[in-house]
């Protein structure tokens, strides 16, 4: 038995999560997403926060695809076989890492537990390093649609630094081909605070990535925490940008997205003004759940795969993140829950307001009446022109738009919400 967050006095075990999956297979019209995380890379980059292992071990991926085909039968067992899905994405990890075979194993077991259609949104997180020609014909035929590369910064002393060495040209190579392949939706990732950045280094690959005109790109915050992240003991701390010049790097960001036609979504998401997300923000109706933001609203999120975190009714469950112990749960016929909430009625106003702040830079003065510390907490970041309030109620300021990832994430004592991948806060 795993150890298991308290709620209530009380564990939230796989027996729990059970139940919340076989309440959930009365509800068939509920919208309804799938997580896979895929736990591999062929080598560690020096900045991962991912949950991953590095392996080059073909018989270790087929043994977690036969973990995860278990887990998908143990899960559909209770919720219904064939649903029909509206969301799927693929992270990790380096799901691309998956050979040809395994990538079509993936999602034979995908298609035999879950009603895949022409509307399902599909995802995939792709490293150009492990991206060629024929896998991106693959991913297309197997019926991905959208595909997220991981760039994170263009210069080399910065790539040998965080020990992701992929040239521009290789880059371009590999976002063309995707393109010509079909792809209806190409997500760059970047990432601001690594080490050797300074600001005239990231405007020359904004300016880069702004060349390639993906549909959309995120700009992610480099958090340096060691202590947790081993590897991240290889990137001399001097060599890290000061906290002024990393937001510094973020602002360059914003501008140059901006001036370059695209929106700012949420944290640190830029589309074009023609994207749905970017619609849906301005008029208040941008949601975010555990895959990222969506225009649907209350989606249930099924996770699989070692650390994939679910959201299935009012309980927030997330897997094991070990991938032995994960495999070791699931071939042993138990649901691999690592930790698990089931929302309290105060849980789920908490989170519904963060996310609603984080996603519409806004909060209805209504929210004051159920949250009232919150909301008295958040009015305070007046004082700092972090936000403005009055009647109607608490709205984000240009300035505050920067902090919004802390006014967001310090709110709540179970989630991290303000953070770009939700990790529960687990007591130590
Ligand atoms: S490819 Fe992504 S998940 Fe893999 S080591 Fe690098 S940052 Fe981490």
């Amino acid at each position: 038995m795993p150890s298991l967050r308290p709620v209530d006095d009380k564990p939230f075990t796989d027996l729990h999560y059970q139940e919340v999956l076989s309440s959930f297979r009365r509800r068939a019209d509920e919208r309804l997403a799938v997580y896979v995380h895929v736990p591999f890379c062929h080598v560690r980059c020096l900045y991962c926060a991912c949950d991953t292992t590095v392996t080059h071990s073909v018989e270790k991926v087929d043994q977690y695809l036969d973990a995860l085909e278990r887990e998908m039968d143990m899960v559909t067992r209770l919720v219904g076989r064939g649903r029909k899905l509206d969301q799927l994405h693929v992270g990790g990890g380096t799901p691309n890492h998956l050979n040809e075979p395994q990538l079509a194993r993936l999602m034979e077991i995908l298609e035999c537990h879950f009603e895949l259609s022409a509307d399902t949104v599909t995802s995939i997180e792709c490293n150009p390093r492990r991206s060629s020609v024929g896998q991106l014909e693959l991913l297309y035929g197997l019926g991905f649609r959208r595909v997220s590369f991981g760039v994170q910064d263009l210069n080399a002393d910065v790539q040998r630094a965080i020990g992701r060495v992929q040239s521009l040209n290789m880059v371009r190579d590999v976002y063309y081909t995707a393109r010509e392949t079909g792809f209806e939706n190409i997500n760059l990732d970047l990432v601001y605070g690594l080490p050797f950045q300074n600001q005239r280094s990231f405007l020359e690959t904004l300016g880069q990535i702004l060349e390639l005109a993906p549909d959309r790109a995120a700009c992610f915050s480099y958090a340096h925490d060691p202590s947790s992240r081993p590897h991240q003991h290889a990137i001399n701390v001097n060599h890290l940008p000061s906290a002024d010049e990393k937001l510094a790097l973020f602002e360059n960001a914003v501008k140059a997205f901006s001036d370059a036609g695209y929106r700012w979504v949420g944290l640190d998401l830029f589309v074009r003004e023609t994207d749905e997300l970017f619609d849906a923000q301005r008029e208040g109706r941008l949601y975010r759940n555990a895959i990222g933001y969506t225009t649907m609203p209350s989606t249930q999120v099924l996770a699989f795969g070692p650390s994939g975190i679910g959201e299935v009714g009012d309980a927030l469950v997330q897997n094991e993140p070990d991938l032995r112990a994960w495999q070791k749960r699931v071939n042993s016929g138990h649901l691999p829950v690592a930790w698990g909430r089931q929302l309290s009625e105060i849980d789920r106003r908490r989170r519904d307001a963060m996310l609603y702040l984080m996603c519409n830079l806004q909060l209805p003065a209504s929210s004051a009446a159920d949250l009232e510390q919150e909301y008295k907490r958040l009015c305070r970041n007046a004082e700092h022109g972090l936000v403005e309030v009055s009647e109607e109620g608490i709205r984000v300021t240009s300035k505050g738009r920067y902090l919004l990832r802390g006014l967001c994430g310090q709110q709540d004592d179970l989630v991290d919400w303000g953070s770009s991948q939700w990790r529960f806060r687990v007591p130590s």
